[in-house]
């Protein structure tokens, strides 16, 4: 049975639209995984340490025989092979950023591993693309999608490439 899971891309360096749009072809290439949808491209303002470039963000819908687990590994080499530079600063500048925001309807807390991805539900440049892909979808801990983007009318993205 394919487990249903949504993916997070994020990307404020060298060419960011460019960044997004290979990690999506990547992400076509996982073993024993199928790409279902990819949402809008959009920009918004960084989060964290404000002296760093805009970033562009997108959510990709997925479906996979991976554990989840084995799943985050591969966008962790997607990440790698992509070129991401970790210098430790929390929330820095990145080539690429890939988290899995949901796997299925579970839960998981693990040492490396939190399902859903903590944080996700107050994010704008989350919740937003994730709209377009999966309608009012549970998050669990958290509540219906719909009643989490009520909460953020004001956000500041922009749409940059339609889905
Ligand atoms: P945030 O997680 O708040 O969005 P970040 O994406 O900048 O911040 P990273 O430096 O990319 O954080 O990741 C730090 C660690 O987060 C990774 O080493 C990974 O083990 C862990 N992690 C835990 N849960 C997840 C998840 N659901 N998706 C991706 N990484 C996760
Ligand atoms: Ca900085
Ligand atoms: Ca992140
Ligand atoms: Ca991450």
């Amino acid at each position: 049975m394919t487990i249903r899971v949504y993916v997070g891309l994020g990307s404020n360096l060298e060419d960011p639209v460019a960044q997004v749009l290979e990690a999506v072809e990547e992400l076509e290439m996982i073993p024993d995984s199928i790409l279902v949808s990819r949402s809008s491209l959009y920009r918004g303002k960084p989060m964290g340490p404000a002296d760093q470039p805009d970033y562009v963000n997108a959510v990709v819908a997925m479906d996979t025989l991976l554990s989840a687990e084995a799943f985050l590994q591969e966008l962790q080499r997607i990440e790698d092979l992509q070129g991401r530079v970790r210098d430790g600063e929390q929330w820095g500048p990145r080539i690429i950023d890939l988290d899995l925001l949901l796997y299925g309807k579970q839960k998981i807390n693990k040492p490396d591993l939190t399902v859903p991805h903590s944080g996700m539900h107050e994010r704008d440049f989350v919740i937003i693309p994730l709209s377009e892909l999966a309608g009012d979808v549970n998050i669990p801990g958290q509540g219906r999608l719909t009643a989490l983007i009520n909460k953020c009318e004001n956000h500041s993205l922009r749409k940059l490439v339609t889905a």
